[in-house]
């Protein structure tokens, strides 16, 4: 589900929320609610792609005003306009209809939100490492080809493929036209799944796979990388050299597909992507925000432990880290430095990252967490986060429209009211914030 930042949004859609996931379609994929979105606004719904939305409060507003063949007829002429030659056109939409089923996932918005220790207990299981190792020797050859070219580990881009499509198992089975069509005609972002059509169409002409064999995820993310049709114009490439970029079915044109892209999110080559770390009793949480950076030394100076008695510190001290708290500061700690922040870049939710990159350590022995997660403490529901927000607002502590979504004006206000009620400001929404504002 790459998308880069910059076609794609903010990222993940919608909610946002408390703390990470909800499972949806694809097992292990974050899903809603994630509660630290680094960079804008959160997201969440569903598989990836697409862009943040806020709710419509009134469902009149998504009816298309035209039938579905009124709208084929006028994406033709957007399709040709665009360089689409009107035999591929017709035979791509030969059998294309209207999907029910891709609608309701668009706009389903999950009540409750899966906690991050359990989303990391499903993404890291145990049968996941052991496959992911045994294909780290199985590519041995073109992994290591790989890592010359585009600088990103082998661990990394195994753990990617395993988050992503487990492996390459779980692609996703409906026609990428036929659900980026059904998007454009009355999806929430009809742009968006109409520049996505536009460029699925250009694949199809380019010759890389035939309408049939272009699968994907309800929401147009395909093959075994997910990569939505924008990001596989830019990024996808052909390893293998049988001169198709076939992300579906060549595992070396995936995995050099995902390097690629990681390569052009800011990866850097040789770094870790951070590391769990230990805070002082006093430390002041609302530096914790997943976004305010300062050296790994000057994090040192206030008092932040790093691994193995500073041994990782040594070539670390003059990179830029931010410092998350996934649940709140009662969970672990984590320094989170710029190839971290390049993994947000394929899917922009905190625990996608926190599971890519321990993932990768599994493979190794490691990336095992020290810190204990506040299993007591769940998840608000999306619900309950609305009443938080509207809670928070009568309080005059500005939360920004009650639409369930825990983004950077909410964890604001929840600072706010958590520094006056004497406690730790981690900005984490909590039962024991919304139980304390309902009496206030
Ligand atoms: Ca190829």
């Amino acid at each position: 589900m790459p998308f880069s930042l910059s076609h794609r949004w903010p990222v993940r859609q919608l909610i946002a929320a408390t703390s990470f996931i909800l499972l949806v379609a694809c097992a292990e994929k974050p899903t809603a609610a994630d509660a630290q979105t680094l960079q804008a606004t959160p997201v969440a719904t569903a598989p990836a792609i697409i862009p943040p939305v806020v709710p419509s409060t009134d469902p009149l507003d998504l009816q298309p005003t035209q039938t579905f063949a009124e709208w084929q007829a006028s994406f033709r002429k957007d399709a040709l306009a665009a360089g689409i030659r009107p035999d591929l056109f017709d035979r791509a939409f030969a059998n294309v209809s209207f999907d029910a089923s891709v609608i309701r996932a668009d706009r389903s918005q999950p009540e409750f939100s899966r906690p991050v220790w359990e989303y990391l207990d499903g993404a890291l299981s145990p049968l996941r490492v052991r496959k992911g190792q045994a294909l780290i020797d199985q590519y041995a050859d073109v992994l290591q080809s790989i890592e010359q070219r585009y600088g990103v580990d082998r661990q990394t881009l195994v753990s990617v493929w395993g988050m992503e499509s487990n492996f390459g198992q779980v692609q996703g089975s409906k026609s990428v036209i036929n659900s980026l069509a059904t998007l454009a005609y009355e999806g929430r972002r009809p742009g968006f799944a109409h520049a996505q059509l536009i460029a699925a169409l250009q694949i199809l002409q380019q010759g890389d796979i035939t309408p049939e064999k272009m699968l994907g995820s309800w929401a147009g993310a395909m093959g075994q990388t997910q990569f939505i049709p924008t990001t596989y114009n830019t990024h996808a490439v052909d390893f293998d050299g049988d001169g198709r970029r076939d992300i579906w079915g060549s595992p070396a044109d995936a995995l050099a597909s995902t390097a690629h892209y990681l390569q052009s999110s800011g990866w850097q080559r040789g770094q870790p992507w951070g590391f769990e770390v230990q805070l002082p009793g006093d430390f002041n949480y609302t530096l914790a925000d997943g976004a305010t950076r300062k050296s790994v030394a000057e994090w040192r100076q206030l008092g932040v432990i790093l691994p193995n008695s500073g041994q990782v510190a040594a070539g670390s001290d003059q990179l830029s880290a931010a410092l998350l708290l996934p649940a709140g500061y009662r969970g672990p700690a984590f320094l989170i430095l710029d190839n971290f922040r390049a993994i947000l870049k394929y899917n922009n939710s905190s625990s996608y990252a926190l599971a890519v990159s321990l993932l990768s350590e599994r493979f190794n022995g490691g990336g095992l967490i020290s810190g204990s997660w506040p299993k007591d403490d769940l998840p608000l529901s999306r619900t309950e986060r609305m009443e938080l927000q509207t809670l928070l607002s009568a309080r005059n502590y500005d939360a920004g429209t009650a639409d369930g979504i825990i983004g950077a004006n909410t964890r604001k206000a929840i600072r706010s009211a958590q520094q006056s009620l004497g406690w730790p400001a981690d900005g984490y929404p909590t039962h024991k914030l919304l139980e304390s504002l309902r009496t206030q």
